[in-house]
């Protein structure tokens, strides 16, 4: 016989890794108890990036002797008891997983009491065995201490990210809470250090201790409700950024759902500009009826019943507050000065052409310009074809080749006085503790939500600096899916697309003949991110189309 049942501690394990991803996971979790237990005040502490140690402190309901004893076990939750409950669930756990999930890949440890009990409890529980239990002083409240997470399981240890990594996705998920529940306490410390201390407060003062790079009197506090729903939260009346951020909530639970997505990019369709993304903190409650949360074990995606009122009512409310006269005031387009070739063309001293001439004039310079379409393709003539050029992209791939040539070098500026520049203070992390951008000739610093620039790259403009690494922000985050290589080319393609659109009117005719002479010899046929540059056709072509030949 081939066919065995998994010992169960097998199958504890192979459970825990789909609520278990990392350390944000764990941390997930247990905030969610925590405010389950309708904590006031939530502490997270976070060692080696949690990997060591992931601390939990509320001052909750708690926990006496006997739940404590069986907290952790499979199946175990003081949530629901039947099936019917699931359908008017407020609260954010029901599987009784997390516990045991968690507690079977780590050394956990809680701690907790109850207001009737004058003493607190503590147990431990190794790899889903309980080690110890007994009565300790305590508050009244729950401690959880997750140590050594995949201790007993390698292979996943190994995919545990680093501490930097690991922290920085736990800070994001610690983030979200604060966002969500506005009248808990919540702190964050980091390797001992305080990183957030946010009372409870509106989320206008939430959204500016945690994203200090959004101009705060840009942002607006929006409500509404229609039927059975209703509709709070915070937009940025700039949607001119480059990153956007659209964090959804929905009964106060973090989510990730297409549909809000959409329903906010269609609300905001009028004002955004091509390339630039909305910023828009929202929490939606709707009867628990009208949804489904039981799709997935990390519970992060759910579906609505009536997926069609949702989406009508999301962006129809966010469409009607954003036109709001006031918004049109506040709301400046900045535009981008869109260069007119067309102009240089025009000036070009007319000659008196004739056959002979041109041939002649194409001897002293084989590249003639002809004409310019649509502001963006320029036309050359050559000995032997037409050439039509893509502008925009040739300029891109030239500035793009440019910065790639300098690279190897690795040669960096140091400015005389450095530069400051206020950020989440995750992003901040991310971006001073990137290789990539050291590679570059960064020399960067992280002090809490300001990111200290000592050095530049040689060839970057001072002015480009704080563009150029908030846009290198989301790439940096993908490096592990991506690659070193293709994030370094993926950043810099954006950086040239836009040197290239603002330097672009400052070209001479002469200049741009330069452009397309350097991309024929180089031999480049496409722009950095892989559209084709040009498009040619010779005149036996030509001759042969109109039968001339
Ligand atoms: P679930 O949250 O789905 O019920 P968990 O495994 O996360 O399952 O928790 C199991 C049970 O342990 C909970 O139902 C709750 O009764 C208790 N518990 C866990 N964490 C806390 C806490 N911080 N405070 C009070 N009780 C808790
Ligand atoms: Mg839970």
């Amino acid at each position: 016989m081939k066919i065995k049942r998994l010992d169960d501690s097998v199958v504890s394990k192979i459970a825990a890794g789909e609520v278990v991803t990392g350390v944000h996971s764990v941390v997930k979790e247990l905030i969610e108890n925590a405010l389950d237990a309708g904590a006031r005040k939530i502490v997270v502490e976070l060692l080696n990036g949690g990997k060591s140690e992931v601390k939990v402190r509320d001052d909750g309901e708690g926990m006496d002797e006997e739940d404590l004893k069986v907290c952790f076990l499979p199946h175990t939750t003081s949530k629901i008891s039947s099936f019917s409950d699931l359908s008017s669930l407020s609260s954010f756990g029901f599987r009784g997983e997390a516990l045991h999930s968690i507690s079977s890949v780590s050394k956990m440890k809680v701690i907790s009491r109850t207001v009737s009990s004058p003493i607190g409890h503590e147990i431990e529980v190794v790899a889903g065995n309980m080690v110890y239990s007994r009565p300790v002083h305590a508050d009244v409240g729950t401690t959880v201490i997750v140590r050594d997470l995949f201790f007993n399981i390698p292979a996943r240890r190994k995919f545990l990210k680093s501490a930097a990594i690991e922290s920085r996705m736990a800070t994001e998920m610690f983030e979200k809470f604060c966002l969500s529940k506005l009248n808990v306490h919540f702190v964050l410390v980091r390797e001992q250090q305080l990183r957030y201390d946010l009372p409870p407060s509106d989320l206008l003062e939430r959204i500016k201790a945690i994203f200090p790079d959004i101009p705060a009197q840009n942002l607006r506090a929006f409500e509404s409700e229609h039927k059975n729903m209703k509709l709070k939260g915070c937009l940025s009346l700039s949607p001119v950024q480059s990153r956007g951020m659209i964090v959804c909530f929905v009964n106060d639970r973090f989510v990730t759902n297409q549909l809000l997505t959409n329903a906010v990019y269609a609300a905001f369709s009028d004002v955004l500009e091509k390339g630039k993304h909305p910023f828009v903190v929202l929490n939606l409650s709707i009867s628990p009826k009208e949804i489904d949360v039981n799709v997935h074990p990390q519970k992060l995606e759910i579906r609505f019943i009536n997926e069609e009122d949702v989406f009508r009512f999301v962006r129809d409310s966010l469409k009607g507050f954003l036109s709001r006269p006031i918004v049109k005031q506040v709301h400046v387009h900045e535009k981008v000065r869109v260069a007119e070739p067309v102009e240089f063309y025009r000036s070009a001293p007319r000659v008196e052409r004739t056959e002979q001439t041109e041939e002649k004039l194409l001897e002293e310079e084989p590249f003639r310009i002809v004409g310019v379409a649509r502001r963006r393709y320029v036309l050359f003539e050559r000995k032997e074809d037409l050439l039509i050029l893509d502008f925009h992209a040739a300029h891109e791939r030239i500035i793009f080749e440019q910065i790639m040539n300098s690279l190897s070098e690795r040669k960096g500026k140091t400015l005389l006085v450095e530069m400051r520049i206020r950020m989440k203070e995750s992003d901040s992390a991310t971006l001073a503790s990137s290789q990539v951008l050291r590679d570059l000739g960064f020399e960067l610093e992280a002090n809490g939500q300001e990111l200290v620039v000592k050095q530049i790259p040689e060839w970057m403009e001072l002015s480009e600096v704080e563009e150029f690494l908030r846009d290198s922000i989301d790439e940096l985050k993908l490096i592990d899916l991506q690659g070193l290589k293709e994030t370094i080319k993926k950043i810099l393609a954006d950086h040239a697309c836009k040197r290239s659109v603002r330097t672009r009117d400052r070209l001479s005719e002469a200049e741009m003949i330069e452009l397309v002479k350097r991309i024929v010899n180089e031999g480049h046929s496409t722009c950095p991110h892989g559209r084709p540059l040009m498009f040619s056709m010779s005149f036996k072509e030509l001759d042969r189309f109109f039968g001339r030949d």
